[in-house]
C-alpha cells in the first residue's frame, strides 16, 4: 500500500528574515577578511542621521540599535545582534543616512568602508545577494512607514504636491506626508516653521530647513542627492538620461569596469517610469510597474559602482575638443572620453490638467494588443492626424465598438498616408471628426468621461468614454544638442548607417572606419532608445540598445 502524498513543506524564508538575516560563521569570516574588527562601547554613535558615505558594520557581539531621531524623541527601527549587519540602500548610493546607529550593548563589530562593501557585493555573489536583498527590503519598509528625514505638507488638489511626491517616490526616498485638507493640527506645525497655507507644498527637510514650493532641483540639493558625485573627474562614459536605455547602459558599463556617470534631468525611470504596468518586458509574465523596474535597475547600476546625478539636465554638448564636455544646469562642465545619449522623447501632451492623473488608466500613448484588449466593445477616442493615429484607429476598430478620431485640422490628407486614409474612410466603426478637440477629462481612479469641442460651432458635448489614445507624436529631447549632432527631419538623432556621406562630411568625420551601428556623427558619442532616429518605442529595445552601445564604447576607448 502506498502512503498518501504529503504536502510539500514550504521552505520559504520569511520577509523579516530576508530583511534582517543572520550571517553564518563562514560568511562573517569572509566579511572580516575585508574589514577591521573593533570594540564598541555602550552609547557609542556609529552613524548619525544625515551622515553620508557611512561605513558598514557586522555585529560580532553586543547589540546595535537603529533609531530614527525626531527632535529630542526617537523611534527604534531595528536592533542588530550577533551576525546581523547595518545599512540600507543609501549604503550603495552614498547618500545621507536616514537613521542613527547606536551601540546598546558593548561588544565587537567588523567595520568596512563603503568602497570595500561595494567590492564585496560585486565579487561575493552569495553575500552580494543577501546584502542587496536586505538593503532594498529595508528601504521599502522605510518608505511604507514614512520613516524619513523629510516631511511634506501639501494638498491633494495641488499639482506641486503631486510633483514633489512623484520626485521623491521615483528617487526611492521615503517621506512623511501631511495633508492640509485632512490633518487637523497641521496649522500648529506650519506656525512652528512660520509658513502659511499659501506656501504649500512645503517640504521640511532634515528637521530644520523649510522649502516653500521647491523645485525638484532644490529638493535634491536639500536632501544631498548629488553630494557624493565628483563632477570634476574625467569619466570613461557619461550617459545622458536615466530611462530604460540609460540605466541599461549604466548597468553594463559599470559592471564591465567603466567609470560611469549618469546625468538625469528629473528622476530615474523615464517614460517607462510613468507606466503603471509593463506587460511585454521579457521575464515578467505578470507584468511589472515601470517604477519597480526603474528602481531595480537603479539599484543594480549603483551596485556596480555607477554614479547618478538627478534633477540636473544636460543643457549643452561641447564637441569642438576632446574629451567632449557636457554642461549641466547650474553645474560645471562634465568631461568624458565617451558619451551615450539616452535622453529619450516626451510624448506631446494635451494641455489638460487632468491628463497625468489618467496616464495608463484611460489615457494611453500607444495602441498595442494590450490596450486593445482593455477597451474591447467600448467607444474610444483617438487624438491625432498622423500615421501613428491612423494605424491606432484602424487597429482599435477591430475590437472597439466605435472609434472617434479627432483632428484639429480640416482633414487627414496632408498628414497621413493615403492607404490609411482609405481604410479609415472604409471603416464604418471609425468616425472622423475634423476641427475637433478634447477639452476635458473626468473620472475617479479611471477615466470615465470626455468633453469634446467642435471648434467650428463651439459646441461642447460630454461622452461616457473610458479610453483616450493620445497619438500626437513624440518630441525627442535633443534641443540641448544643437550644432554638434546630426538629426533627422523630426530632430531624432541619426546613427550608424542612417548617417549620409553629407552628414559625415559636415561633421568632418576623422576616422577611416564608418560610424558603428549606434554611433552618431561624432566618434565615441552614441545614441540609444527613443531619442534615436528609427527607434521602435519599446522598453526592451531601449534596454537592448543601451547594452549594445556599451560594447561599442569599449572599442572606441581602445581606438
Ligand atoms: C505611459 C507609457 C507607457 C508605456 N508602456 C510601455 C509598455 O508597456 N511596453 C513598452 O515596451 N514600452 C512602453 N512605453 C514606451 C517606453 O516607455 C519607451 O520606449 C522607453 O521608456 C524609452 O526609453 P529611453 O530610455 O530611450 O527614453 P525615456 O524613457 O524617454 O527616458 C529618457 C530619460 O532622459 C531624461 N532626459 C531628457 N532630456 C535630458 C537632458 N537634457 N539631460 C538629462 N536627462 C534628460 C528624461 O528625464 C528621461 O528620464 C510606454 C511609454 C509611456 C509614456
Amino acid at each position: 500500500m502506498t502512503e498518501p502524498a504529503q504536502p510539500i513543506a514550504p521552505t520559504e524564508v520569511s520577509r523579516a528574515d530576508q530583511m534582517f538575516p543572520t550571517l553564518t560563521p563562514t560568511q562573517i569570516e569572509r566579511v572580516a577578511a575585508r574589514g577591521r574588527l573593533r570594540p564598541i562601547r555602550k552609547g557609542e554613535v556609529l552613524v548619525e542621521s544625515g551622515d553620508h558615505l557611512v561605513p558598514f558594520f557586522v555585529v560580532v557581539s553586543g547589540q546595535v540599535e537603529i533609531v530614527q531621531p525626531f527632535g529630542t524623541a526617537e523611534t527604534v527601527v531595528a536592533v542588530h545582534q550577533h551576525g546581523q549587519f547595518t545599512g540600507e540602500v543609501s549604503m550603495l548610493s552614498g547618500r545621507r543616512s536616514l537613521v542613527r546607529a547606536r551601540v546598546s550593548e558593548p561588544g565587537e563589530l567588523i567595520e568596512l568602508d563603503r568602497e570595500k562593501l561595494l567590492t564585496l557585493v560585486q565579487t561575493d555573489s552569495e553575500l552580494g545577494e543577501i546584502f542587496m536583498r536586505a538593503f532594498i527590503l529595508r528601504r521599502v519598509e522605510l518608505i511604507a512607514h514614512g520613516i524619513s528625514d523629510v516631511v511634506l505638507v501639501g494638498s491633494s488638489h495641488c499639482s506641486g504636491t503631486l510633483r514633489i511626491k512623484e520626485f521623491l517616490t521615483r528617487n526611492g526616498h521615503p517621506y512623511a506626508y501631511i495633508d492640509l485638507d485632512h490633518d487637523a493640527g497641521v496649522q500648529d506645525l506650519l506656525d512652528g516653521f512660520q509658513v502659511s497655507v499659501a506656501d504649500v507644498p512645503v517640504l521640511i527637510c532634515r528637521g530644520t530647513r523649510v522649502l516653500r514650493n521647491p523645485t525638484n532641483e532644490e529638493v535634491a540639493d536639500c536632501l544631498g542627492f548629488n553630494d557624493d558625485v565628483d563632477l570634476g573627474q574625467i569619466r570613461d562614459l557619461i550617459i545622458v538620461g536615466a530611462g530604460p536605455a540609460g540605466l541599461a547602459a549604466a548597468v553594463y558599463g559599470a559592471s564591465e569596469g567603466l567609470d560611469v556617470l549618469v546625468v538625469e534631468s528629473d528622476s530615474p525611470g523615464g517614460q517607462a517610469g510613468s507606466s503603471s504596468k509593463i506587460e511585454n518586458y521579457l521575464g515578467f509574465p505578470t507584468g511589472i510597474s515601470g517604477q519597480d523596474l526603474a528602481a531595480r535597475a537603479y539599484a543594480q547600476a549603483q551596485k556596480f559602482g555607477a554614479q547618478l546625478v538627478v534633477a540636473k539636465g544636460a543643457v549643452r554638448l561641447t564637441c569642438a575638443r576632446k574629451p567632449y564636455a557636457i554642461e549641466i544646469e547650474g553645474g560645471p562642465r562634465l568631461r568624458s572620453r565617451s558619451i551615450i545619449i539616452a535622453s529619450g522623447a516626451e510624448y506631446r501632451r494635451l494641455p489638460l490638467d487632468e491628463l497625468s492623473r489618467f496616464d495608463g488608466s484611460g489615457v494611453y500613448h500607444g495602441a498595442t494588443f494590450l490596450e486593445a484588449q482593455l477597451c474591447g466593445g467600448e467607444e474610444v477616442v483617438v487624438i491625432g492626424g498622423g500615421n501613428s493615429a491612423g494605424q491606432a484607429a484602424v487597429f482599435l476598430a477591430q475590437t472597439a465598438r466605435k472609434v472617434h478620431m479627432l483632428v484639429r485640422s480640416g482633414g487627414l490628407a496632408e498628414t497621413m498616408s493615403r492607404y490609411l486614409i482609405r481604410r479609415i474612410e472604409g471603416s464604418p466603426d471609425i468616425i472622423l471628426r475634423t476641427r475637433t478637440e478634447v477639452v476635458g477629462l473626468a473620472g475617479g481612479t479611471h477615466l470615465e468621461r470626455v468633453r469634446i469641442r467642435d471648434n467650428e460651432t463651439g459646441e461642447v458635448e460630454e461622452r461616457a468614454i473610458r479610453h483616450v489614445f493620445v497619438m500626437t507624436g513624440a518630441t525627442p529631447s535633443t534641443a540641448w544638442l544643437d550644432g554638434c549632432i546630426a538629426l533627422d527631419g523630426k530632430r531624432f538623432i541619426k546613427t550608424g548607417p542612417d548617417l549620409s556621406p553629407d552628414d559625415l562630411a559636415a561633421a568632418r568625420w576623422p576616422l577611416a572606419r564608418a560610424p558603428h551601428l549606434l554611433e552618431t556623427n561624432l566618434p565615441g558619442v552614441f545614441a540609444v532608445g527613443d531619442v534615436r532616429s528609427g527607434n521602435v518605442k519599446r522598453v526592451a529595445s531601449a534596454v537592448g540598445e543601451g547594452s549594445i552601445a556599451v560594447s561599442m564604447v569599449h572599442q572606441v576607448l581602445h581606438e
